[in-house]
């Protein structure tokens, strides 16, 4: 057994439905404990890579046609989000998406069910955890997810996927919609979450901060990797100053 897995995602092809190639020929690691950031216009397919490695595909009707994406030993593409969760691989999907009805509450405790029969203690554990990560969230455990903040509501998404303990957290533009205190606030979360041994794959609009938080990032562009390497270097180079970092 592989006790420092890292994720590795070879030639990966992607299409939604028959005709649309989302993905072509896409490879990337994200090594253990690292922090990599996947940037690109809107469109470029960074959801897609997300949803191939968290087994989220198939519920948008895409398919992975070619490639391969492991995570250690094991076998990730083709598989449901069940399968990525047992090997410590969890998604943040973009938008949120907390249970607006339920509490704050109720909600870590819907992140901490993909993993069966878990002992109270330890989800009181993976609890704790999280709420030293987001006082905020301590306490409002009882008010519901949907009148929180957007801030609150990204806080709470985050801690639900940490309920699950993952080794590889998925982040989808974390930042998007949020004032520029909470995205400062997120980017300290993000690097704590990793100081305590999380790798983190970063999908971001905001590509100062992702590139700031990563140690090694990628580009895609129409479906294939533009760009890649160390996140400080491909910061300063002129594509990227120009197209990303909004710099002329
Ligand atoms: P954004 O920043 O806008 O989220 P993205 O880089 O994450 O963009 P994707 O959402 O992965 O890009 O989209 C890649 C391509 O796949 C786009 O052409 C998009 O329209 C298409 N696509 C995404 N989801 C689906 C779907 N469920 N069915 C059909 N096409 C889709």
């Amino acid at each position: 057994p592989d006790d420092e897995p890292a994720l590795h995602v070879e030639s990966l092809d992607v299409t939604y439905g028959r005709a649309l190639s989302a993905l072509r020929s896409v490879s990337l690691t994200v090594p253990h404990g690292g922090v990599v950031a996947l940037l690109g216009a809107n469109g470029a397919g960074k959801t897609t890579l997300l949803r191939a490695v968290s087994g989220t595909l198939r519920l948008h009707r895409g398919a992975v046609t070619a490639g391969r994406v492991r995570y250690g030993d094991t076998v990730l593409d083709g598989r449901d989000p069940v399968a990525a969760v047992r090997a410590g691989v969890v998604q943040v999907p973009e938008g949120r998406r907390v249970f607006a009805g339920l509490t704050v509450d109720e909600n870590l405790r819907a992140g901490g069910l993909g993993l069966s029969r878990r002992a109270p203690a330890q989800v009181r554990r993976a609890r704790d955890r999280v709420f030293a990560l987001f006082p905020r969230l301590a306490e409002r455990t009882h008010q519901a997810a949907g009148l929180l903040s957007g801030g609150e509501q990204q806080m709470l998404a985050i801690g639900r996927a940490l309920m699950a303990a993952p080794r590889l957290l998925l982040l989808d533009e974390p930042s998007l919609g949020l004032a520029p205190q909470m995205v400062h606030r997120i980017g300290e979360v993000i690097r704590e979450i990793n100081t305590q041994g999380t790798a983190v794959l970063l999908v971001e609009q905001n590509a100062g901060m992702a590139l700031s938080l990563a140690d090694h990032a990628y580009v895609l562009e129409v479906g294939e990797v533009g760009l890649s390497g160390p996140a400080a270097e491909l910061a300063r180079t002129d594509a990227v100053r120009r197209l990303y970092l909004g710099e002329t």
